[in-house]
């Protein structure tokens, strides 16, 4: 894809896991283009530093301290943001969580019910909670955080793997059902990047030797513009393209 800095004036951008990591850096981005950014996370202290970042740069930003296996808080961020601005204009899906590195045989059923609670149930509530919201922009932009493993082969990574796979087959489906709208819905891998998730995961590898989570986010936030053609398509940020995972009917 062809990087152009999208201009974001006036849109209205909600962005989940936004306290650290790559969502924290794609908010900040986002904000930095003229979003007005709602961040979504646990961490109260990470979404202030968020908050002080885009205020110093001169944008704007309203914090929602949630957790996401908060279902009822999900339900309930579609109906205020309903209130307050009638419509959204892209909408981030970008927290999750790792689980466990550990042979399928081996993980706890509250490990894996964890992961597929915040990786898939929570992402597909936040859908259905500002699906409307995202209809109603002249160009809804839709970011689902997906992740390589939901393609490859990799031993110990089940739970985290088919969470990925199952966001990934909900933004096809989504895409699918609002293809002949402006809504503009795609899946994200952002590779391997320097974040506190990637340290759980391969604890012995050099941080220095990944992307930050800044570069990441720079690649990512084309797909926020209201330019983009793209629907229902993975951007693999490393390729810096979009592929499509299609099998024939
Ligand atoms: P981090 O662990 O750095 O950040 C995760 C974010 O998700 C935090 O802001 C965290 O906020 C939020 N989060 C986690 N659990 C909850 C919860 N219960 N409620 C609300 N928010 C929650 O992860 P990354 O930045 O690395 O990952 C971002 C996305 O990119 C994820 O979906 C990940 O799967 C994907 N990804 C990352 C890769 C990498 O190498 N880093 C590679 C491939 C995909 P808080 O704790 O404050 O609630």
């Amino acid at each position: 894809m062809t990087y152009k800095k999208p201009d974001l004036s006036g849109r209205l951008a909600l962005v989940t896991g936004a306290s650290r990591g790559i969502g924290y850096f794609l908010a900040k981005e986002m904000a930095a283009c003229g979003a007005h950014v709602i961040a979504v996370a646990r961490t109260v202290g990470g979404l202030e530093e968020l908050d002080d970042e885009i205020k110093a740069q001169g944008g704007e930003a309203t914090l929602v301290p949630l957790d996401l296996t908060d279902m009822a808080g999900i339900d309930r961020i579609g109906g205020a943001i309903h209130e307050r601005w009638g419509k959204l204009d892209i909408m981030v899906a970008n927290a999750g969580i790792l689980g466990v590195i550990a042979p399928l045989g081996h993980v706890e059923a509250k490990v894996f019910e964890k992961v597929m609670n915040i990786n898939v149930t929570a992402t597909w509530r936040l859908i259905r909670s500002v699906d409307p919201l995202l209809r109603a922009s002249d160009a809804g932009r839709a970011i689902i955080m997906s992740s390589g493993a939901a393609h490859s082969a990799r031993a110990f990574w089940g739970p985290y793997a088919a969470s990925k796979a199952a966001v990934e087959a909900m933004a096809r489906s989504w895409a699918d059902e609002t293809k002949n709208m402006p809504l503009r819905i795609n899946a994200v891998n952002p590779g391997a990047t320097r974040t506190a998730m990637r340290a759980q995961a391969m604890p012995g590898e050099d941080p220095d030797t990944l992307p930050h989570p800044s570069e990441v986010a720079a690649k990512i936030l084309p797909l926020a513009s209201p330019e983009l053609t793209e629907t229902g398509l993975i951007f693999d940020v490393k390729k810096n393209a979009f592929t499509r995972y299609q099998m024939p009917e």
